[in-house]
């Protein structure tokens, strides 16, 4: 079930979309300005929110502004009510991050077929995002830290896995040894540039057949295919 907050100063307008929403069989929270909405809104984390945008004291706009800033809020997807059809307010709207809006009057079954459309599309994207790295024989989990071939995890140290990481990341491009050393040991670290070797070598031994992703550029340093 997902959970919508809705933040409308006009009270019938709030309560309309609150019953047909939930006879959707979605959750509402509700909020009659644009503090408390922003407060539900970072408390609750909704799965979208309906905002209204002229608002007592803190208006739609700024709310949305502030919603799209936050990490915490920035991914939830914002439906703008407006009673205003001016061009103006839907470009602004969109512009701050809205994800769409309605103008007033509206029919409620439009705003729910909107709603859904855009949870449909933010649920696509959240398979999309993988936090995991496959290829045939090598899966590199970024979340977990956790390193497999052939479904078989192997252990790895923070460098080796940060090392795999990076090349992994940014397949078929070719890193010199000063670069790796910068961008996976840190720019301040003073080490030699053998050490990337050692650790290339470690992490190839470990890998074993998966090793043949990490090539060799004689003179050059190191790419991922
Ligand atoms: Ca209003």
């Amino acid at each position: 079930m997902e959970n919508i907050l809705i933040i409308e100063d006009e009270k019938d307008i709030a309560e309309a979309i609150e019953y047909n929403l939930k006879k959707e069989s979605f959750k509402i929270f509700k909020a009659y300005d644009g503090r408390k909405g922003l407060k539900l809104a970072c408390d609750k984390i909704p799965d979208l929110i309906v905002l209204d945008l002229m608002l007592p004291g803190l208006d739609g706009l700024e709310v949305c502004k502030i919603l799209k800033k936050e990490p915490k809020t920035s991914n939830i997807p914002i439906v703008m009510l407006t009673a205003k059809g001016g061009e103006v307010d839907k470009v602004l709207g969109l512009e701050l991050g809205a994800d769409d809006y309605i103008t007033k009057p509206f029919s409620m079954r439009e705003l729910i077929a909107r709603i859904k459309t855009i949870l449909k599309r933010c649920a696509a994207k959240k398979i999309e995002f993988k936090p995991v790295i496959k290829f045939a024989d090598l899966e590199i989990d970024t979340e977990k830290h956790i390193v497999r071939v052939l479904s078989k995890p192997i252990e790895l140290t923070a460098k080796e896995f940060a090392l795999l990481r990076y090349l992994a990341e940014n397949k078929e491009r070719v890193y010199s040894r000063e670069i790796l050393l910068d961008s996976v040991w840190g720019i301040d670290v003073a080490i030699e540039t053998r050490t990337v070797d050692v650790h290339v070598r470690r992490l190839r031994e470990k890998l074993g057949k998966a090793s043949r992703h990490i090539r060799t550029l004689r003179g050059v340093g190191y790419k991922f295919v």
